[in-house]
């Protein structure tokens, strides 16, 4: 984690508004984390960790860092929901292979952004279904819509307006994901 202070004296030319500073973001990861290390205090050694690809990648890898549990497991799954430059869900899909193994684990899913609720409510499923001890949600960002706010999910970092938003893992058409804040994309930026 870093605060982030230096990069966001220069903000990105495409980036209209910051809505979560990287610094806050760093607060908020580390109050998540401590938050999960009481709740799995019980589930060290069958605590698994299933970031979804490729959005979560960043808030995953600083909040892995910043829990209190050290010995996880991490395994990756891709869930496809938008493609390329458009900007509406079109529903959810996994992306080859799901995590193995997990009966008996406490399953965590840790992702970007709960909009539409589809991608939780399509790994929460294929889990339980495999057997998981419980299958719990850790979103770093959630959209006041009454899709997302109807989904069940444990774990939120941010309520925030319904706009599109990229930075710290979340893309348009791919790029922005490295921006270490969080910030909605000027309307000249988007190509459709
Ligand atoms: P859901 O399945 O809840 O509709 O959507 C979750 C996925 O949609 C997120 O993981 C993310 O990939 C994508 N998504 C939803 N809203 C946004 C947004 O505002 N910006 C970006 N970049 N992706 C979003
Ligand atoms: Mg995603």
């Amino acid at each position: 984690m870093q605060d982030g202070k230096a990069h966001e004296d220069r903000i990105h030319e495409d980036v209209e508004r910051v809505l979560v500073p990287s610094a806050a973001i760093a607060a908020r990861v580390r109050a998540l984390a401590t938050m999960l290390g009481e709740d799995y205090s019980h589930a060290d050694g069958r605590l698994t960790v299933v970031p979804v690809m490729t959005g979560s990648l960043l808030f995953a890898a600083d909040l892995v860092r910043a829990l209190p549990q050290r010995h996880l497991r991490i395994q990756l799954t891709t869930v496809s929901s938008y493609g390329g430059t458009a900007t509406a869900s079109r529903g959810s899909s996994v992306v080859g292979a799901l995590p193995k193994h997990l009966a008996g684990h406490h399953v965590l899913i840790v992702d970007d952004i709960l909009d539409s609720g589809g991608t939780l409510r399509l790994l929460r499923k294929e889990f339980e279904d495999r057997g998981a001890a419980d299958v719990r949600a850790c979103v770093l960002l959630r959209k006041r819509i009454p899709s997302a706010l109807g989904t069940p999910c444990e774990y939120v970092g941010f309520d925030i307006d319904d706009e599109f938003v990229v930075g710290y893992g979340l893309d348009y058409d791919d790029l922005y994901r490295n921006l270490p804040y969080v910030g909605t994309l000027r309307k000249d930026a988007r190509r459709s």
